[in-house]
């Protein structure tokens, strides 16, 4: 029987323990810029991601059902790049040397959503980012586009992950089977006490999603800035269909029936959400759902005014979309759309974005993306009247005329993620 109620922790050592991890890994985040604090952070934390199953092994005999559901654990375990390099590091780190560690920097030129160049440039581990993007400023970096400075400490026996995402992930794992035996035991909420870090509570996990304090501490580790207009700020606006948000918007707009289907199936019911919304409003901004099969596991508002900003944007979504394990997208966005011209058809390209050209026209997007490589667009031409009220016309099907440039960064980030076997 599962139960809301606090219940005693039945693995409260293991418990105890992932919460430790969990502190570490701040601790591990505070002391990037600091070689010797990182390295000596590291080496703790490491050992303890290690102990969380050892502590639970030892009460195997308690935990009901361990033979069975435990060695799928395992068999997955084996699988996972991360867990074998915990388990090999800890080994390393009690017994042998240090890791390996470097220290680098990456450095990623946008010009557009197709050109991206990375490269990594060398500076010292103490040099903070607003002072790297001083440096690059003052060098040979081209003068358009957006640039992305990212700080990073790998392990040379784990060449593709930096070590704060490493370890994240590893947490997430830890995290996932904890919750496994508390399920187990029928407890859905356990009693140990919150610790003094305000993230840092007794909450488990039955998925592999990153905890969102995790996601937001290493995306400080970038920073963006244009060669034009200097740096570059995220702007992200979370928000969460709540019961609350859904009625306080049934009060504006009328009944509205948010779809409950995966991503593709759902783009009809999207487009005649935000149809109804424009013509109240007038305008509707730019909002991402992040599945996970038929499950919306994040949402957000994005909130971009130019090319560079946009891109930005769109990168964070694809960092999203790796840190909640998404596996498909619907984007909902108003936008300004270009007829192409003779030559553009030919050549299948268009050489000015649509906000510049005078046959620009208005419309409402919806578009979605899977990472098996389905997708799905549909188009609503939003017609103004004498004072600027919108009227959106009926949806035609249309083959990604605006989603196309959007979607780059997320497909790229799942054929990354595909290599690192995520
Ligand atoms: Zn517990
Ligand atoms: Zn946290």
């Amino acid at each position: 029987m599962t139960s809301d109620a606090v219940q005693s922790c039945p693995v409260a050592d293991a418990h105890r323990r992932l919460m430790d991890c969990h502190t570490q890994w701040h601790t591990l985040h505070d002391s990037y810029l600091d070689p010797d604090g990182f390295r000596l952070n590291l080496n703790a934390l490491v050992p303890n991601l290690r102990n969380v199953t050892w502590l639970l092994q030892k009460q195997k005999a308690v935990i009901p059902d361990f033979a069975t559901w435990y060695p799928e654990f395992q068999e997955a375990c084996k699988k996972s790049e991360i867990m074998g390099w915990v388990v090999k590091s800890r080994n390393r780190i009690t017994k042998e040397s240090d890791l390996e560690l470097l220290s680098s920097c990456q450095v990623i030129w946008t010009r557009n959503w197709l050109q991206r160049v990375e490269g990594t440039a060398t500076f010292p581990p103490r040099m903070s980012t607003p002072e790297i993007i001083h440096a690059l400023r003052h060098s040979n970096t081209p003068p358009v586009g957006l640039i992305t400075v990212r700080r990073k400490w790998v392990d040379k026996a784990l060449p593709g992950w930096e070590l704060l995402a490493a370890t994240a992930e590893a947490f997430s794992w830890l995290s996932q089977i904890l919750w496994r035996a508390h399920q187990a035991f029928g407890v859905e909420r356990c009693d140990l006490a919150d610790r003094s870090i305000e993230c840092v509570t007794s909450a488990l996990h039955g998925t592999l999603a990153r905890l969102p304090c995790m996601h937001l501490a290493q995306s400080e580790l970038q920073a963006h800035f244009t060669m034009s207009g200097g740096v570059v700020e995220e702007e992200f606006e979370h928000f969460d269909p709540d019961p609350e948000t859904l009625e306080a918007a049934g009060e504006r707009y009328g009944e509205l029936k948010f779809p409950e289907s995966g991503p593709i199936e759902n783009v009809p019911g999207f487009m005649s959400m935000a149809r109804v919304m424009t013509q109240k409003d007038g305008h509707h901004g730019t909002f991402a759902f992040l599945y996970n099969g038929e499950t919306v596991v994040a949402t957000q508002e994005l909130r971009f005014n130019d090319q560079d900003t946009k891109m930005l944007s769109f990168e964070g979504i694809a960092d999203l979309v790796e840190s909640t394990r998404a596996d498909g997208v619907v984007i909902i966005s108003e936008s300004w759309l270009a007829i192409p011209t003779k030559k553009e058809k030919e050549l299948k390209t268009i050489f000015f974005p649509a906000r510049d050209r005078l046959d620009r026209m208005e419309g409402i997007t919806v578009y979605a993306a899977t990472r098996d490589g389905r997708q799905a667009e549909l188009l609503s031409i939003i017609e103004r009247g004498p004072n600027g009220e919108a009227s959106c016309g009926e949806p035609v099907e249309v083959s990604f005329t605006s989603g196309a440039n959007t979607l780059t960064p997320i497909r790229r980030k799942w054929e990354d993620m595909e290599k690192r076997g995520l």
